[in-house]
């Protein structure tokens, strides 16, 4: 693929992207197969060019065109099948479309070049660059479809002097007619877009494996750091979660990059961890939150997704328990008691201004404080009261029924509210319209 790629000047424009706001959702209809991206970051500009392919499946109904989320990069050279097709962009989205609609069920490749600076998600280090969570703003694909998740082959031209970070596992390493390394990651099961990205940069890994499960620590921060003695918590934090989860890291392989500032994102198989974060995690231990959230997702959200943000307290609620879960098991009950406070705290914020949902609530969140309130804390708030009303074994054997069940698919809160209510003779249906739905809502029993 990375053939393809042309590094002379680009052709002139079919089309360039006006730079737009992400939140509007982009149409569904198909379903996505897989992506295969190839890009050549530069690393000055924060800009890049590559190639695309992505494989697709039209949904139950014939589609007259394909949208994906917006972006601002410059598309060039797109084909359907092997057919040019024509390519709209605005700001709400990076729209395909064929010259007569695509019959439903119809497995369809589209093909293009792109170019130009992504307008979020990459971010500058010294001597490099990562990208956090901003996926469909340096590829094409759809931000706001959890759901629809994919295989990503990511193909990276990795710049003099630098290493690259990809999602998945390192398979094979080519060259460019200039004889830069290309190097190609793959995922080994299919994950949601907002999931996928990359690091370029002087970064030096140090490897160690636990459990059978290949890690790797990357330093982005440009300075000189003991990374084994700050990522310490982490081998028996995978312990951990392994055996919360009911099932070993998955993938067996995870990385975390430290990274400078405040960052903290979970991506397919690692975790950037900002290194203001960590180090305030380290001066107070019994506070610490980073390393767990972030490796959390690995299971919840990343291999067991919400179909879709309706559902997302189901990722964010997730990891904010077992954030206190891992400090009941580290530090004592008393930390436990503690984090949960936190979150409570939080809610009653949102509360006091008049703001509590249920935790299904599919509304538009009037600021980010009070839709964390609500799908971190108050998600975190709920697990520990299904934990107290069903008791500690049938809970955590709800926990891993749900996890195994839904081991690389999509869930809605019915989904888990079944692989509970298969643990316990209660009838959890109250709690779930009470905490899940509203009272008013649809609850099952
Ligand atoms: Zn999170």
């Amino acid at each position: 693929m990375i053939r393809k790629l042309v590094l002379a000047a680009l052709t002139p424009s079919l089309i360039w992207a006006s730079i737009g706001k992400a939140q509007d959702n982009p149409t569904p209809g198909f379903d996505v197969l897989a992506y295969e991206v190839s890009i050549a970051p530069d690393i000055a500009s924060k800009s890049l060019y590559g190639a695309e392919t992505i494989r697709l499946r039209i949904g139950r109904e014939a589609a007259a065109e394909l949208a994906f989320s917006p972006m601002a990069l410059q598309i060039m050279d797109a084909t359907l099948n092997g057919q040019p097709v024509q390519v709209r962009s605005d700001d709400k989205g990076l729209v395909f479309v064929p010259t007569n609609p695509l019959p439903a069920g119809k497995k369809v490749e589209l093909s293009f070049r792109l170019s130009g600076t992504p307008k979020r998600g990459i971010n500058a280090v010294p001597g490099g660059i990562y990208s956090a969570y901003f996926a469909c703003d340096w590829m094409v694909c759809r931000q706001d479809t959890p759901g629809d998740k994919a295989r990503l082959t990511l193909d990276i031209v990795v710049p003099k002097g630098s290493l690259a970070v990809g999602p998945g596992k390192l398979l094979s390493v080519g060259s460019t007619a200039d004889g830069l390394p290309i190097q190609r990651w793959r995922t080994a099961r299919d994950y949601s877009s907002y999931l996928y990205g990359f690091a370029v940069g002087p970064f030096k890994p140090v490897h160690y494996r636990r459990r059978g499960n290949r890690i790797t620590l990357w330093n982005a921060t440009g300075e000189a750091q003991d990374l084994e003695a700050r990522f310490a918590q982490s081998a028996p934090l995978i312990d951990f979660l392994s055996d919360k989860a009911g099932l070993p890291m998955p993938g067996r392989y995870y990385a975390q990059i430290l990274v400078p500032g405040w960052q903290a994102q979970e991506a397919a198989t690692y975790s950037l961890i900002g290194q203001k974060a960590l180090d305030a995690d380290l001066a107070t231990p019994d506070q610490e939150w980073i390393l767990v959230h972030e490796m959390a997702h690995q299971w919840w959200g990343n291999l067991v997704t919400c179909a879709n943000w309706q559902h997302f307290w189901l990722n964010e609620g997730f990891a904010t328990f077992m954030t206190a879960a891992w400090k009941e098991h580290r530090y004592g009950r008393e930390a436990y008691d503690a984090e949960l406070d936190v979150a409570r705290r939080r809610l009653a914020k949102a509360r006091e201004a008049g703001f509590d949902k249920p935790l299904a609530w599919d509304g538009k969140y009037p600021s980010l404080g009070t839709r964390r309130a609500v799908q971190y804390s108050k998600g975190a708030l709920f697990l520990d009261h299904l934990r107290s009303e069903m008791g500690e074994d049938a809970f955590w054997a709800g926990i891993k029924r749900y996890t195994r069940r839904h081991a690389g698919g999509t869930v809605t809160s019915a989904d888990f509210q079944r692989a509970m209510q298969q643990e316990t003779r209660r009838d959890l249906a109250p709690l779930f319209a009470e905490w899940v739905y509203g009272k008013a809502g649809a609850a099952e029993s």
